[in-house]
This record gives structure tokens, sequence and C-alpha cells, in this order.
């Protein structure tokens, strides 16, 4: 009697212990995402079900980003890889092919953006070198919020089907509040509605367009080309003309040309990152809050 006691009360341990060891920890699906932009929308729609990081840092030039082993080997065990598309991100397709993940789904989140500065011919050279297919900084106006959503959503959702009417509510709930505080933005920056601006390369177009900035220079002479002092003087006599009044900087470029035109003329240099600094689900949303507060004051 006392044996078989032992024996069940075993046998009910064994089974308990492979009952823990078959069940998985909660498995989230993971995504990698060439930008931390696209990282954080990630992160918002799929709530607790996902793991999302970025290749690229919030601070770094998106055009340029050196291709590393250690990248291929993150993505070899991912489920879903958000591209920028438009050809910013091309050094993605490296790092894809050499996962080797035969299972990957790629999402080109670019995918029905009205696309600016799209060249009207084949050969453009006022796209420069690396705005070939139009400029590709679409997460900077925060109206293409919800379409990157969008995408996440349809890529999360064939990864996973069993959350798909979570990822299709987390979507919905995205773009509410993506409306809701893009219209608060408007409201902070309506002072400058019809300021002219400069731009060190044109990272900020959509940015512009959306809050009424005039873009009357850059400090590139084309996209991806460093400036001459023949160019700069055209820009200062620009700046002067337009009475712009504020430049945005990406931290990556060495700030003594913008120095340069700020000793010139007065115009205030703005350090601006291009993308968000953190993959979480609120970043997206907290790096057009900064924006926002540097440039309540400035000038219109
Ligand atoms: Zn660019």
């Amino acid at each position: 009697m006392e044996r078989t006691s032992h024996f069940r009360m075993a046998a009910r341990a064994a089974s308990l212990l492979a009952a823990l060891l078959a069940a998985p920890l909660h498995a989230k699906v993971k995504v990698a995402a060439s930008l931390p932009d696209l990282a954080s929308i990630a992160a918002y729609v799929g709530g607790n079900e996902v793991e999302a990081f970025s290749i690229a840092k919030g601070n770094a030039n998106p055009h340029f980003v050196e291709v590393l082993p250690s990248y291929m080997i993150k993505v070899s065990r991912v489920a879903v890889y958000l591209k920028a598309g438009l050809a910013l991100d091309q050094w993605a397709d490296a790092i894809i092919e050499g996962a080797r993940n035969p299972a990957l789904l790629v999402e080109d989140c670019s995918g029905g953006i009205p696309v600016l500065e799209k060249p009207a011919g084949k050969a453009d050279a006022s796209q420069g070198d690396v705005h070939p297919q139009g400029n590709p900084h679409y997460w900077l106006d925060p109206a293409n919020g919800p379409a990157i959503a969008a995408h996440v959503r349809a890529a999360l959702s064939k990864a996973d089907p069993a959350h798909a009417p979570l990822y299709a509510a987390n979507e919905k709930r995205f773009s509410e509040e993506c409306a809701k505080r893009n219209a608060g933005w408007h409201a902070r920056l309506s002072h400058l509605n019809g300021a002219a601006i400069v731009t060190y390369h044109s990272s900020w177009a959509y940015f512009a367009k959306a809050f009424g900035l005039r873009i009357v220079g850059y400090v590139e002479p084309f996209p991806g080309i460093p400036p001459t002092a023949r160019h700069l003087q055209g820009l200062t006599e620009r700046v002067q003309a337009e009475k712009a009044r504020i430049l945005i900087q990406e931290p990556y470029f060495g700030d003594s040309d913008p120095r340069f035109l700020e000793r010139r003329t007065g115009i205030k240099v703005f350090r601006f990152t291009p993308s968000c600094e953190g993959t979480g689900p609120g970043d997206y949303f907290a790096h057009f809050e900064s924006m926002a507060a540097g440039l309540a004051g400035a000038g219109g």
C-alpha cells in the first residue's frame, strides 16, 4: 500500500515536471526593424506578444549602417523584418540575405506612403546619391505613423495569426493616439507656420511639410554630397534674404558649417536626431514631443 502511494506520488511529480518542461515560456514574436521608429511602432502594435529591436541607432545616419555578422545572427532568429524602403536601408538586404532565414517575413513599411521629392526622370541630379526613389524620411511626418502601423499589423498577423485581433485593436489605438498627439504638436508649432528654415541633409522634408515650415536651403548641395565654400556662400545669402531663423542639423554631421552660418547670419542651430532614441511603444511619440519642445521657443 505504502509502496503504491509512493509510486503514485513519484509518478505525479514526474508528470508535473514533464508538463512544466513542455509548456513553452510565453513565446513572443521577434521583430527586427531597420529603424527605431519602426521598432517602436511594432512594440506598440505588438503589445505583450512582440519583442522588437532596431538595427540602426536613433542618432545614426540611416543611409549608412555597417553590415555586421552579429546583425545577421540576430535576424536569423526573428519572424519579421520591417524595412524602411525607398532605397534608404539598402544595407538591410545584405543583413537579411546573410541571416539565411527562409521563414522570415519582410515588410516594406513605405508602401502606400505619398512620397515627396520623387525624381521626375530616370537620372535626376537633384536627388543626389542617396535619394534615388524620392525622399525616404517619411516617418518624420506623424500623419504617416498610422500607415506604418498598418504595415506592422499586416506582418504581425501573418507571422502570428492567433493574435491578429489583438494586433488590429492595437493598430487602431496607435492610430487614434498618433492623430490626437499630432493635433497637439500642430497647435504647439502653429507659430512657425510659413517660417523659413534650413536643414543639413533633407531628412526633414516630411516634417517641414507637416508643420508648414518652408525649407529654403540645405547645407548639403545635394543629398549625400558635402558642401563647398561656394555653396555655403550662396546659402548664407539665401538665409539672409529669406530671414531663416532655424537650421536643423542631424547629429552625425560635423557642426562647423552650421556654426559658420550661425555666426554669419544669426540663424539658430537645432540638433535633432532623425529617429527616436528608444524602441519602446511610446518612443515614436516622445521624439516628436522633444522636437516640438525644442522648437516651441524658436522664432518664426
Ligand atoms: Zn536622406
